[in-house]
């Protein structure tokens, strides 16, 4: 990896972070709270959240198997996806590589920002060339982005592709990790500490089951955490969301007895998807959602809309034609779904 400081920008690097008064002072003994304007009424609400949660990072610290100092929390994923783009890139100069198809928001924020966006097809049966991503970048290049299992074709790639791409590439590689928890494969945030270079992120959205309260991780060595820190808003993450997000951490049981039902689901609905005869290709997947091939994805995308169904249409994405996105729902959900598909003419 090329030293942390010719990777991020400039001012960024020279930047002097705002100072909010939760940050000035962090002792616990006040109790009369005359520094930050706040009114005194309507407690709990009334004062500003802990702007580096650091309760919710320490219940997190254990789960995720990396230290609280490792962790960032922000408005969902998407937070840090963008932030990515500000510390490292300048606009207009740098550029960044990923792979296509993959999740849109990586080219929204490129496209914000004002950042080369380069993408690199994957084959025809999803799979990632290290060498040709790696042949993709430039000296001006300071991120890759890999999603695994990857938003839309549903798998994941192989660890030693990425293994590659990490050990070979000297900016920073981001690997998205939003359906880790669906997929047998061990998470690539447990290797942090073999590589400075690497970004992991992860969302209370998915597995979870919490899209609602916008919660989004990214875990990193501690000097790239640093950075992230010195960006983001000040409050990014309110007091209901770190809240809630406590509270469900605390009924962890639920969440492992969600995922254990999805997975069945999976195993359930992927059998059935194929035996449609408009069905032509069910790609294989480690994610709690199914890419399908079909004989004519917009007209069986409006029929299911007038059922009262949606699925995610991706007939016009690179490489997806004919692709419909299908997520893993509850069992009557899924049945309501194959039989609505049954009677399509
Ligand atoms: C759904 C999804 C996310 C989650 O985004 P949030 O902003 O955390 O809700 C992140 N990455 C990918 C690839 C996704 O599909």
């Amino acid at each position: 990896m090329k030293n942390l400081e010719s990777l991020v920008r400039p001012n960024i690097w020279a930047l002097e972070p705002y100072s909010c008064a939760r940050d000035e002072f962090k002792g616990m003994e006040a109790h009369v709270f005359l520094d930050a304007n706040e009114n005194p009424y309507n407690d709990p609400i009334n004062r500003y959240p802990d702007p580096l949660q650091e309760k919710l990072k320490a219940r997190l610290a254990p789960l995720k198997g990396v230290r609280a100092s490792q962790i960032f929390l922000g408005n969902g994923s998407d937070e840090a996806i963008d932030l990515v783009y500000r510390i490292f890139c300048v606009p207009e100069e740098d550029n960044v590589v990923a792979i296509a198809p993959t999740y849109g928001m990586y080219k929204v924020c490129s496209d914000i920002n004002d950042v080369e966006y380069r993408s690199v097809a994957l084959s025809e049966d999803w799979q990632l060339n290290a060498k040709a991503l790696l042949a993709a970048t430039d000296a001006h290049t300071k991120v890759i982005w890999i999603c695994s299992p990857n938003n839309p074709s549903g798998n994941d790639f192989p660890r030693e592709t990425i293994h590659e791409v990490l050990t070979n590439f000297e900016g920073i590689v981001v690997i998205d990790e939003a359906y880790s928890d669906f997929s047998t494969q061990i998470p690539f945030r447990s290797l942090l500490d073999n590589y400075p270079n690497l970004i992991v992120l992860n969302t209370f959205s998915k597995a979870w089951a919490s899209a609602a309260i916008r919660l989004g991780m990214a875990f990193a060595s501690e000097e790239i955490i640093a950075l992230f820190n010195k960006v983001k808003y000040p409050y990014n993450v309110n007091l209901l969301t770190q809240e809630k997000a406590l509270a469900l951490i605390n009924d962890f049981a639920a969440i492992d007895g969600w995922q254990a039902q999805i997975r069945r689901e999976r195993e359930h609905v992927l059998p059935a998807l194929a035996e449609l005869p408009i069905v032509l290709k069910v790609f294989p997947t480690d994610a709690n959602f199914v890419l399908v091939k079909v004989t004519e994805a917009d007209r069986i995308y409006r029929y299911l809309v007038e059922q009262g169904i949606v699925v995610r249409n991706r007939n016009r994405v690179q490489l997806c034609e004919n692709c419909l996105r299908i997520t893993i729902g509850t069992r009557q959900e899924n049945n309501e779904l194959l039989g609505a598909l049954r009677f399509f003419k």
